[in-house]
């Protein structure tokens, strides 16, 4: 017996089960290395893809892409990216077995502006300070609700050249 009913509501308890990261069980196919967490700026979309070409990722990452990168996880500036980073990271286990999280911020972050108003710090080292603290917050939730992932927070110039931050 599988009516259509009792399909709606199992993919209806599986969505949740998904959002709130509660599915732990093995991948249900081909698996990759990572979920890439880049942001949405037109500038550096060929330099990503050539940021995991270099790290020898050809094909073997998930990508979501959402503004502001590390920002989107925890900035009350945006609810639902903050849902959609968290979702994703718990979908790429359950598809692909991710064993790593690799989220790429840049410099001159359009979403970052947008959320510090004011207080955002454009240049230099107070930049690269501004994301990292954004990436501290980041890293520690993902240690609390996927101890089992590996993390990396690299920073992107406009010229596409890339910097480990934490
Ligand atoms: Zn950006």
């Amino acid at each position: 017996m599988c009516s259509e009913t009792n399909r709606r509501q199992l993919l209806g308890a599986l969505g949740g089960a998904l959002s709130v990261g509660l599915i732990t069980t093995q991948a249900e196919g081909a698996t990759v290395t990572a979920l890439a967490i880049t942001c949405i700026d037109y500038r550096l979309v060929d330099d990503a893809v050539k940021f995991f070409d270099s790290h020898k990722m050809t094909n073997d990452y998930d990508q979501v892409s959402l503004a502001g990168a590390a920002l989107a996880a925890v900035s009350a500036k945006f609810p639902s990216s903050n849902a959609a980073f968290w979702d994703h990271i718990a979908i790429a286990k359950q598809l692909h077995a991710i064993k790593k999280v690799i989220v790429v911020d840049h410099r001159d972050c359009g979403a970052y502006k947008v959320a510090f108003g004011k207080d955002y710090h454009g240049d230099g080292a107070a930049e690269l300070q501004q994301h990292k603290g954004v990436m501290t917050e980041v890293q520690t939730k993902l240690k609390k609700l996927h101890p089992d992932l590996a993390s990396e927070f690299w920073l992107m110039g406009v010229d596409g050249r890339t910097e480990r931050v934490i």
